[in-house]
């Protein structure tokens, strides 16, 4: 999956990127007798991103994925709640 938003974290760029990726895909070609081919389907199949390039500094090892939508990658944290102290109900 691509991440829905990027930043380079050398230059700031948030908007500018190249990114390398390799697509398997499926396509329903529709050719006429003539010659002529309309893809009328298309499907992914599988999709990996192999390089994002920043096209302001060149950079490709600086590139984060902003938080967002997506799940975060470090998922490492215990299941532990902020929850309210019980009242102490002597008296
Ligand atoms: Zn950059």
């Amino acid at each position: 999956m691509t991440p829905s938003a990027l930043r380079c974290a050398a230059c700031g760029n948030r908007t500018r990127f190249d990114v390398y990726e390799t697509v398997r895909r499926r396509r329903f070609a529709h050719y006429t007798l003539g010659g002529d081919v309309t893809v009328e389907e298309e499907e992914i199949l599988d999709h990996a991103v192999e390089r994002v390039v920043c096209r302001w500094c060149e950079r490709s090892d600086a590139i984060e994925a902003e938080p967002g939508e997506a799940e975060p990658i470090d998922a490492g944290s215990d299941e532990t709640e902020p929850g309210e102290p019980e009242p102490d109900d002597s008296g």
